[in-house]
């Protein structure tokens, strides 16, 4: 059998650790599972409730392809009110995840030999998203001696005549970097000088510990080019319910709907209806969890330098820890051959950092509770891991 050339990807690498994590746990192993992309938290009552009634009500056929009006209007005033931005319902798209809403864009703007800028560590789908449309991706490498930030000269010089695409991730997944409001605007102000597209991909922004969170949607100057891309999934621990959003102008809004309805037709509606109930109790429902990770994220860092007597970066937000393999004493190996090792004689699953564009660094959760989180790292230091020096 022959298929496309523009499915010659790999699988997710974090879904593929998990997949040998699960695996080893089906053969009866103990597996401490650090590669959750998510926050292992039950979905609040309010939102379970409202999934209920929007079932006993009916509302479970086909929606609007752009997603229900409540839940579009909803989402431009919650965007709006922490942003400062002018959102209306024209501008919002809700998408079966924010996943599919960065697929669709690539699909709207790439074109075979098409160029997509991301910045390293980047999320592991955007360059084969870009690849699944002919396109190529376009890495700018950054070093956790800069904080992960991007040097605009650097920038500049990566761009070239077929650059249609500028990904940033802010706050990004897996470094929990933040970028400033000046740093966001230099970077924008680049991507407009050579008319690139920005999909800001924002789906953390509640997750932030410490620092100002700046959206790429407050630069009103820029709003043409701009597209949010945000999610229910980490904000408000829902990510089985399958339900993002794009925000940009109403001309790209309306293309991603064409799209959208010639793809997969919208997100689940008792979804859209649940998503309805978390935006509009965001407040309530997003603090606690936000404490709660934060929390997790402290217990992390403190049992990791305690056992490996050595000190890793805090994140200021996200629900990752990216962390160099020389904390672990790994000089002499890549990054999947120690995250196998690890699985293999630790029975602890982390993703590798070549997945993110980056050797030499694994990624780890703190999206479990934190009697599993004290118990994955005390079986990694059991394996005889130490930190070099
Ligand atoms: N963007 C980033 C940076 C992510 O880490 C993820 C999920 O892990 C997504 C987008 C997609 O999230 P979802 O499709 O659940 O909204």
């Amino acid at each position: 059998m022959k298929f496309s050339k523009m499915v010659n990807i790999s699988p997710s690498a974090t879904l593929a650790m998990n997949a040998l994590a699960l695996q080893k746990k089906a053969k009866g192993v103990e597996v401490h599972n650090l590669t959750v992309g998510e926050a292992l938290l039950d979905t609040h009552p309010l939102v379970i409730e409202a999934a209920h009634e929007a079932m006993r009500k009916g509302e479970t056929h086909y929606t609007e392809v752009p997603g229900i009006a409540p839940l579009r209007e909803a989402c431009a005033s919650w965007i709006n009110a922490a942003c400062g931005s002018s959102f209306t319902k024209e501008n919002v798209l809700v998408s079966c995840g924010g996943k599919s809403a960065l697929q669709m864009l690539c699909h709207a703007f790439i074109e075979p030999g098409d160029e997509a800028v991301m910045i390293a560590p980047y999320w592991v789908s955007y360059a084969s998203m870009v690849q699944m449309f002919g396109g190529q991706a376009v890495v700018v490498d950054t070093s956790e001696s800069d904080s992960w930030k991007i040097n605009p000269q650097v920038l500049k010089q990566s761009i070239h005549n077929r650059t249609k695409l500028l990904f940033i991730n802010n706050a990004a997944n897996p470094t929990g970097v933040l970028y400033s409001k000046e740093e966001l605007r230099e970077i924008l102000t680049i991507a407009k000088e050579h008319d690139l597209v920005v999909i800001s991909d924002e789906v953390y922004s509640g997750l932030v510990y410490e620092g100002e969170y700046i959206s790429c949607a407050s630069f009103a100057e820029f709003k043409d080019r701009v597209v949010v891309v945000q999610s229910v999934s980490k904000h408000f621990a829902m990510t089985g319910w399958r339900v993002g959003f794009a925000l940009g102008s109403s001309e790209i809004i309306k293309k991603l709907s064409t799209i959208q309805s010639q793809s997969t037709s919208g997100t689940s509606s008792i979804s859209q209806w649940a998503a309805l109930a978390a935006i509009t109790h965001a407040d309530t429902i997003i603090s606690p969890i936000r404490n709660e990770l934060k929390k997790r994220r402290d217990i992390f860092v403190e049992t990791f330098n305690s056992l490996f007597d050595t000190t890793v970066s805090i994140p200021s937000a996200g629900l990752y820890c990216f962390i160099s393999m020389e904390h672990f004493g790994i000089t002499h190996t890549d990054s999947v051959e120690f995250c196998m090792s690890a699985l293999e004689q630790g029975n602890v699953a982390m993703v590798p950092g070549v997945a993110f564009g980056k050797e030499g660094y694994v990624r780890c959760s703190f999206g479990a509770p934190e009697q599993d989180i004290v118990r994955a790292l005390q079986s990694l230091h059991k394996t005889g891991y130490s930190s070099v020096g």
